[in-house]
């Protein structure tokens, strides 16, 4: 999509300091941090949000928990914990209307909810 930021992120026009890439996926550091370690996970195709994946969607939203997994063995904070979260529409205050995965780590983080 032309307006989408992460779109434009995937096809290089603007910067982003990359953690993974593949075929189907890209994962890169987050602009405003909310933890010490705060990455994004996205797939290239573009849709909203997990309410808006279609059948043949599922498959890559499978391969991206396994590519979460695989930078947090990577950025060494497997036995330390982290969180792995998606945004879906206003109530959860998602921005960015492009699906994406947050990895969060690096502290103790707070608990969910209100
Ligand atoms: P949301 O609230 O779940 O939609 O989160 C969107 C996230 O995208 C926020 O944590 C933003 O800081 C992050 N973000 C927005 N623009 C950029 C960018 O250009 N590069 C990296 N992260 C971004």
């Amino acid at each position: 999509m032309s307006d989408c930021i992460f779109c434009k992120i995937i096809a290089g026009e603007l910067p982003s300091k990359k953690v993974y890439e593949d075929d189907e996926i890209l994962a890169f550091h987050d602009i405003q941090p909310a933890a010490p370690i705060h990455v994004l996970i996205i797939p290239k195709k573009h849709f909203a949000s997990l309410a808006a994946g279609q059948p043949e969607d599922w498959a890559v939203v499978g391969q991206m928990q396994r590519v979460a997994a695989q930078i947090a063995r990577e950025l060494e904070v497997e036995e330390s914990g982290y969180r792995v979260i998606t945004n879906i529409g206003a109530n959860a205050g998602q921005i960015v209307h492009h699906l994406h995965y947050h990895l969060m780590a690096g502290a103790r983080l707070a608990p969910l909810g209100v």
